[in-house]
């Protein structure tokens, strides 16, 4: 387990030097950062893009989903967080910014959104398998490469959107391509691929209950990898391929209402083994599902973050225009959140 080198005190005191009517939303011009902007500049939150001079022309390029003041660095990895927290930034965690980050994550004096330790759980495997099972939820086998006896997905460490999986269906074939690697062996799941995106709000009983708050059901996606997404178009070519896993980009999912009681409870259990385990996940997070044909959910992977997956509905998803009257993205959730800690003056109980 990684030391948390900046401590939950440090970040208070960080905090209590703030302009609380200055706030700003900062993260990296990468993932979900264009809905990050958009969903703050909505709730009338400045925002702060740190970025390479490669990447700033694509942000340009979308005028409401441009942060309004770019940080410029020579590398993504090392966030200016002295600067930041000049600015009264709040730091929105999101994929990319863990994964360049990385264990530098956890020295940064700036105010992050949700709680940081919950990101150490996400990076192990074996961590984040306790954390799932703690939670009562249903995950596929791991097995040890002596074990193979079913086709297995072999994962490589860390998160790299699928690169470089491969599914082996013996000992053999394992040890041929991965010989030597520090990977993880799960069993095969067979069914529909169902990722639920949450809001977890400690600020408000009202709506689904969880913990000492509500969670918030704001979309679903489903992946599409490449190649494995369009193997029945490269099978009806007669040619034959090995499956790979790499994320391309995501869809819209709506599945039926009658599952929606196992979305919620899944959410449920997994923010309140997340306060027993390592003390909550305030803000967004996402849970990798398979659904097999007896509508039975496993989870394989959970992100304690905002997902890639809910760039899908800037404008709101179908979920949330049952919640909300007006477009509600999971970035405007992110900044809405932002906005109502600080008017209720409970900043302290949604960042870390
Ligand atoms: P990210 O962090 O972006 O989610 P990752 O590198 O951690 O990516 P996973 O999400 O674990 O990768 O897996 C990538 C893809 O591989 C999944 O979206 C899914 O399609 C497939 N996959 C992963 N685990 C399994 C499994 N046990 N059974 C079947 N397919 C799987």
């Amino acid at each position: 387990m990684v030391d948390m080198k900046v401590t939950k005190e440090k970040i208070q005191e960080v905090l209590a030097g703030y302009d609380k009517k200055n706030l700003r939303i900062a993260t990296i011009c990468s993932h979900t950062a264009l809905q990050i902007f958009h969903g703050a500049r909505l709730e009338g939150i400045k925002t702060i893009g740190i970025c390479t001079e490669k990447r700033r022309k694509i942000y340009e390029a979308f005028p409401l989903g441009k942060p309004d003041e770019f940080l410029m660095v020579d590398d993504l990895r090392d966030i200016p967080a002295d600067e930041l927290a000049e600015k009264n930034a709040i730091l929105v965690p999101h994929g990319s910014l863990v994964e360049y980050s990385g264990d530098r994550i956890y020295e940064l004096e700036v105010p992050m959104l949700g709680n940081r330790n919950s990101l150490a759980w996400e990076k192990d495997r074996a961590k984040m398998f306790e954390w799932m099972k703690a939670a009562g939820l249903q995950v596929p086998a791991t097995l040890s490469p002596d074990k193979i006896d079913r086709p297995c997905v072999v994962k490589l460490a860390g998160a790299k959107g699928g690169r470089g999986y491969k599914v082996v269906h013996s000992p053999e074939e394992f040890y041929e391509h991965f010989e030597g690697m520090n990977v993880t062996i799960q069993e095969y799941l067979i069914g529909v691929r169902v990722y639920p995106h949450y809001f977890y709000s400690p600020l408000s009983k009202d709506g689904y209950r969880a913990s000492e708050g509500k969670i918030e059901l704001i979309g679903i996606d489903r992946r599409f990898e490449s190649n494995i997404d369009e193997a029945y178009r490269t099978e009806k070519a007669g040619l034959t391929f090995s499956p790979s896993f790499t994320v391309v980009g995501n869809e819209l999912l709506v599945i039926r209402e009658s599952l929606l009681e196992d979305v919620f409870e899944m959410g449920k259990s997994i923010v309140e083994a997340a306060d027993r385990l390592f003390g909550g996940i305030p803000g967004p997070f996402c849970l990798e599902t398979v659904v097999d044909e007896n509508l039975q959910f496993f989870a394989f992977e959970v992100s304690a973050r905002i997902v890639a997956g809910t760039n899908i509905y800037p404008q709101g998803s179908p979920y949330t225009a049952y919640i909300y009257g007006e477009p509600m993205s999971m970035g405007r959730r992110i900044a809405r959140e932002i906005k109502l800690a600080s008017k209720e003056n409970k900043l302290a109980k949604i960042l870390y």
